[in-house]
C-alpha cells in the first residue's frame, strides 16, 4: 500500500525497519506483482532432494511453544529421519533467558541482504550480530548451501489456529501447507502469503531455500499451552515426514489450495494530542480472526463506549490484538482470501 512510505526510510534505522517491515512484508500484498503470476499450470514439477531441515524456536524469546519444541528436540536427537537431517536452533538465546520479544531489536526483520551485510561495530544490536552468525549457520541466504527447508516457530496472542506465513512465490510451502491441513483435526490450519523480494524479506526463514513460519494462537506472551504445544509438535512432526516422503520419490498433487494476502493494518484510535490509544478492539471481533468483515461490523469500542465500525470492502482480519504489535501501531491487519494453484511434485531423478 504505501510504497513510498517504505522506501523513502533509512535502512540504517533498526526500530524504523521493524516498523516498516510490519507494514511492508508481514502483511502486505503488493498490486504490482498479480499473484496468479506465481501460479503454474497443472503439470508436474521434479525438484532435488530436501534433505536439511532446520527448526527453530525462541526467534522472539517470549514465545514459548517453540523454546519447548526446540528443547524436547534436542533431547530426542536419537529421532532424526534417515533422508532428513534436522538442525535444531535457540534462535536469540538472550531474549529467550529474559522471556523478552527481544533484547534490542526485533530479530525476525534483520534478514534483509542489506542487514546481513552490514558491517558490525560497537553500537551494533545483538540481534543484528545473532542475525548474522545465523546466517552464517543456515544460509547464507540465497546460496547453494543454505539449508533445504527452515522452519520457523511463533506465537501469537491472537486467536489465528495454526496459520503458515510463507514468501508468495515459494509455492513448494503450499504442498506443506496442504499436508498439514488434511492431517490436523484439532485446529483450523490457515496460510498467509508475504509478497516481497526475496532480497528485501527480513524473517528468518528466508535464509533457507524454502521456509515458512509457523504462527500458533491464542497463546500468553511467557506461558505454555499444552493445546498449542501438541497441535504445533504435531505440524513439525508432518512437515519432518512430508520431507521423508517427498525424498523417498512419492508423487504428491498438486491442485488448487486457499491463502489469504495481506491488504492493510488498522491502528487504533488514538487521541492526536498524547497520542495514547482511546479504544479498545470491539467484542464482536475480538477471537474472530479470518471471518469475513463486512462494511458496518463493529471494530472498536472507546474507552468511553462508544462504537467504531468498519468502512470500506469487505476483508479478512487478523493478528487481532496481537500484544506485540502494539508498539508498531497495529490492531489487525485485513487481507483477501486468494486461490491459489499448484502443480504437482516429486522428486528429479538425476
Ligand atoms: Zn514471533
Amino acid at each position: 500500500m504505501q510504497e513510498a512510505y517504505w522506501e523513502g526510510k533509512d535502512m540504517k534505522d533498526m526500530k524504523d525497519v521493524s516498523l516498516l517491515c510490519e507494514f511492508k512484508g508481514q502483511l502486505e500484498f503488493s498490486e504490482r506483482r498479480p499473484e496468479k503470476s506465481f501460479d503454474r499450470k497443472m503439470e508436474c514439477e521434479s525438484l532435488p532432494p530436501l534433505s536439511r531441515l532446520a527448526i527453530c524456536g525462541g526467534t522472539h524469546g517470549n514465545e514459548w511453544t517453540g523454546v519447548y519444541i526446540y528443547r524436547e528436540l534436542q533431547k530426542h536427537k536419537a529421532r532424526e529421519a534417515d533422508s532428513v537431517s534436522i538442525t535444531t536452533v535457540l534462535s536469540n538465546p538472550r531474549a529467550v533467558e529474559a522471556c523478552r520479544r527481544y533484547i534490542d531489536t526485533d530479530l525476525n526483520r534483520c534478514f534483509t541482504e542489506d542487514l546481513l551485510s552490514s558491517p558490525i561495530t560497537d553500537t551494533s544490536t545483538y540481534e543484528l550480530r545473532r542475525a548474522q552468525e545465523l546466517n552464517a549457520q543456515l544460509g547464507p541466504k540465497g546460496s547453494e548451501q543454505a539449508v533445504d527447508l527452515l522452519c520457523d516457530l511463533h506465537n501469537t496472542t491472537s486467536n489465528m489456529g495454526l496459520c503458515i506465513i510463507f514468501h508468495s512465490t515459494d509455492w513448494l510451502i503450499l504442498h506443506i501447507y496442504k499436508y498439514l491441513q488434511s492431517k490436523i483435526t484439532s485446529v483450523p490450519v490457515r496460510a498467509i502469503q508475504v509478497d516481497v523480494p526475496l532480497s528485501q524479506a527480513y524473517s528468518l526463514d528466508s535464509l533457507g531455500k524454502h521456509g515458512f513460519s509457523i504462527e500458533m494462537g491464542p497463546q500468553p506472551n511467557g506461558v505454555l499451552r499444552a493445546d498449542i504445544f501438541n497441535a504445533m509438535k504435531e505440524a513439525v512432526d508432518l512437515t519432518i515426514e512430508w520431507l521423508q516422503q517427498f525424498n523417498s520419490g512419492k508423487t504428491f498433487e498438486g491442485g488448487e489450495v486457499e491463502t489469504y494476502a495481506a491488504d492493510k493494518k488498522i491502528d487504533y484510535p488514538r487521541d492526536p494530542t498524547t497520542n495514547e490509544i482511546t479504544a479498545a478492539i470491539h467484542p464482536q471481533l475480538q477471537d474472530n480472526d479470518f471471518k469475513l468483515l463486512r462494511p458496518g461490523d463493529p471494530i472498536f469500542l472507546s474507552l468511553s463506549g462508544e462504537t467504531v465500525r468498519h468502512e470500506g470492502e469487505e476483508l479478512y482480519p487478523f493478528f487481532i490484538n496481537e500484544c506485540a504489535y502494539y508498539e508498531k501501531g497495529t490492531a489487525f491487519n485485513l487481507g483477501r482470501k486468494i486461490t491459489r494453484t499448484v502443480p504437482s511434485i516429486s522428486l528429479k531423478k538425476d
